[in-house]
């Protein structure tokens, strides 16, 4: 954040509540009349977000503290600071001015409230997620930035290895059955759904989506807004789109049961169903579906492949320079013997905020089913058993992948310590 405008910006507003103030005290009501056409503090909080989506923040933190606001962004999925001691006087005004773009109630303080508004930067249009909450210190807000119809990536681009990507494009281009992207929250799995996607799209193709909401716009593609609270729910959409004759059905999340047996019912029906779970690993996915009480049959009837992935933080290019892997970073890769292997490792610079790190990439690992992982769960033996089955099919996990790529130099082994144990 350019610290200098900012500042400047946090004065003028400080300036025009004073110049408030003293109107009020002499003329009784508040003299809007006094105030510049665009107020200062509509001027902060268009630099403060223009700022926070120019360098591609996902969302920005105001936390009230005992002497100040603390203003936080998350950068490639982790927390920077940008300012301690944001003054809370300064806070109130710009928190009334976010209510009032969000049709919030300005007035309410004591309970948490939840809207949202659109902010255009150079034509670009970002929707602002706003979700209040009273603390001990004063109400925090967090603002969450969604970028208008974000970019759709191709494969080339998700960053695959080799063998991954040919195995993802193979199971993209089954004509029948289940594919699932799985990994928690952030972890990139809709990007990697919706490159899937636009490799199918084409004229003959009936392809129809359902999301909630719609973060990705494709030409061509049937898009539909699933609106769980007080609307259209999956389950009900998804039984509707059985008759709309599509070949290919994204099930945006598999939330309940009765969505995932719909989803499974669709590709035993012949048609080609994509859709994403919070999962930990591709192995796991499938016990999380049959705890879900769907029948291990159908599951092995229908399940194609499942791709796992997590995000990690890529080396700073500015700053990247080479280092050695530590014992303790080698075992944490699971080989000690590539301990004193040559990697690379970010210094830190203005360019990076110091971290390091710049932009991120994807870790994958993809599961598909042959007829040893699938004898597994017909009988329905346990995860231990399918780990070892799917191991012996030449499987690579996450941590196969998160060291391929740390000896390649795109990122480290403490960011694939991060991703994978918390840690
Ligand atoms: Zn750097």
């Amino acid at each position: 954040m350019a610290t200098g405008r900012f500042h400047q910006l946090v004065q003028q507003v400080l300036r025009e509540s004073e110049l408030q103030r003293v109107s009020m005290r002499a003329g009784g009501s508040a003299s809007v009349r006094a105030l510049p056409a665009v107020s200062a503090v509509e001027r902060l909080v268009d630099f403060t977000l223009g700022e926070a989506v120019a360098e591609g923040a996902s969302d920005l933190h105001f936390e009230p503290q005992a002497d100040g606001v603390r203003i936080r962004v998350r950068l490639d999925g982790l927390l920077q600071l940008r300012h301690e001691l944001f003054p809370k006087k300064v806070y109130a005004v710009f928190l009334s001015r976010i209510k009032v773009l969000s049709r919030l109630d300005p007035s309410e303080q004591r309970r948490p409230q939840d809207g949202h508004f659109s902010f255009t930067r150079e034509g670009k249009e970002t929707d602002v997620r706003v979700a209040t909450m009273p603390t001990i210190e004063g109400e925090c807000l967090v603002l969450r930035l969604l970028a208008h119809g974000g970019k759709v990536w191709r494969i080339e681009e998700l960053g695959l290895s080799e063998e991954n990507e040919a195995s993802f494009r193979a199971l993209c281009a089954q004509p029948s059955g289940l594919l699932i992207m799985s990994g928690p929250m952030g972890s990139g799995k809709s990007s990697s759904l919706y490159a899937a996607l636009a490799t199918l799209a084409s004229e003959q193709a009936s392809i129809v989506t359902l999301d909630d909401p719609v973060e990705y716009r494709l030409a061509g593609v049937t898009q539909v807004e699933v609106r769980e609270e007080g609307g259209l729910s999956f389950a009900e959409a998804l039984r509707h789109v059985l008759r709309l004759d599509a070949d290919t059905i994204v099930v945006g999340e598999m939330r309940d049961a009765v969505t995932a047996e719909l989803s499974l019912q669709a590709a035993l029906t012949g048609h080609r169903v994509f859709t994403t779970l919070h999962t930990e690993d591709a192995c796991s996915t499938v016990y999380r579906l049959l705890d879900m009480g769907l029948a291990p049959y159908l599951l092995a009837a229908t399940l194609k492949g499942i791709v796992a992935q997590r995000l990690v933080r890529r080396v700073c290019p500015e700053c990247r320079e080479e280092a050695e892997l530590s014992d303790a970073d080698a075992l944490a890769l699971g080989n000690e013997a590539l301990a004193g292997h040559r990697v690379q490792r970010g210094r830190g610079c203005p360019a990076c905020h110091g971290t390091g790190y710049r932009g991120r990439i994807a870790l994958q690992e993809v599961l598909v089913p042959d007829d040893g992982m699938r004898g597994v769960v017909l009988r329905g033996e346990g995860l231990s058993a399918l780990r070892r089955e799917a191991r012996r099919a030449g499987f690579r996990p996450l941590l196969a992948d998160g060291r391929q790529k740390v000896l390649a130099g795109l990122t480290t082994a403490e960011e694939v310590r991060r991703v994978l144990y918390g840690g």
